[in-house]
């Protein structure tokens, strides 16, 4: 049983973190306004179809070049509005093709996917928010692409919320990762745990398994590998998870263990995947390193990545250190070799 510490919110965590340093100060306030943001998000995602159509698409494509609905837009909207009450100087977001420019005179740069999972609105399975907070760069322009196309190792803090059954953050500043949860009649974040880790046992994996068929034949040896459970080479039986919304999927990783894998593929714009380097896997993956566990595109952690371009995809899989450091061995091996018995060279599982 976890220690519930629920005495303590958000804004005193924040404050006992800044202590009487400025630029702390600074990243605290950006977070709680992120944190205020998310708070009405969590009210208008639990109206569902009360809120009006707003599961609706746009017949539009946002700036990652994903559908976009109503609801998206509606969350983006909520974001920029608050950021203007935080010393950041520009804003990216997956819903908006470039960066735009808030406090001229603000230290900081947030990069956000306001509603990841929203494909998943209509059914009500969880969807969330991710935020990655940045110091601004001496002599780059904050409101241009460049200046959010910098290592995820520059990142002052992480996080994301959960809007699920309960709405949870998880959180970094660079120094753990701490559980809050809201607390919808107090409108509040309650630390519910500190110090958070990834579980390192778990026999749970989430992959896509419909896009067995685009895979690299490495990434298959791997899923087969587990898919055939206790008779297979690992000599376990696995679960397999998958929600299709990706903050879901990290919850329940750093909540119970396991790998999430979503590699690139075969398919036409599916090369490095379908996730985005600056708001989505920078930020899961400084939550990550920060809780014991890892993320990588399958070579080099995605915070030791320099994204090329705002939206830029990567294949991306995360989870316990160890799960993922696996993984990597599985693709950096000839196929067929890693960890395997000659047994299971021969693949029949899953290929037609
Ligand atoms: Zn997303």
């Amino acid at each position: 049983m976890r220690e519930v510490a629920n005495t303590l919110d958000l804004s005193a965590r924040l404050e006992a973190w800044a202590g009487g340093d400025a630029s702390r100060a600074e990243v605290a306030t950006t977070v709680a306004v992120l944190a205020r943001a998310c708070g009405e998000i969590a009210a208008l995602v639990a109206k569902g179809p009360l809120a009006g159509a707003l599961g609706a698409s746009r017949g539009a494509d946002n700036g990652g070049g994903d559908e976009q609905k109503e609801l998206d837009v509606l969350c983006d909207t909520t974001i920029r509005e608050a950021l203007k009450a935080a010393p950041v100087a520009a804003l990216a977001s997956e819903e908006a093709d470039q960066a735009i420019g808030l406090d001229p005179e603000g230290t900081l740069l947030v990069a956000v996917d306001p509603l990841d999972g929203s494909s998943n609105i209509d059914t009500d399975v969880s969807v969330g928010t991710i935020f990655s907070i940045r110091p601004r760069i001496a002599g780059i322009d904050p409101v241009s692409d460049e200046a959010f196309m910098r290592p995820g190792r520059e990142q002052l803090a992480a996080g994301y919320v959960v809007y699920g059954p309960h709405v949870a953050m998880v959180l970094t500043l660079g120094d753990g990762v701490d559980l809050f949860v809201l607390d919808p009649d107090r409108r509040k974040f309650f630390l519910v745990e500190a110090g958070l880790k990834v579980p390192e046992e778990a026999r749970e994996f989430a992959i896509n398994m419909s896009n067995y068929r685009h895979w690299d034949d490495r990434v298959r040896a791997y899923v087969d590998d587990m898919i055939a459970g206790r008779d297979g080479p690992r000599s376990v039986d696995f679960n397999m998870r998958w929600i299709a919304s990706m903050v879901a999927e990290a919850h329940r990783i750093f909540v119970r263990g396991g790998i999430y894998l979503y590699p690139g593929d075969d398919r036409k714009g599916y090369a490095s995947g379908r996730l985005r380097l600056v708001y989505e896997a920078a930020p899961i993956g400084f939550l990550m390193e920060q809780s014991g566990g890892r993320a990588s595109d399958g070579k080099t952690a995605v915070l030791d990545l320099t994204p090329e371009k705002l939206h830029q995809r990567v294949p991306l899989i995360f989870g316990s250190r160890a799960k993922v450091e696996r993984v990597e061995r599985y693709l950096e091996s000839g196929w067929g070799r890693s960890e395997r018995s000659p047994l299971f060279s021969n693949r029949g599982l899953l290929t037609a």
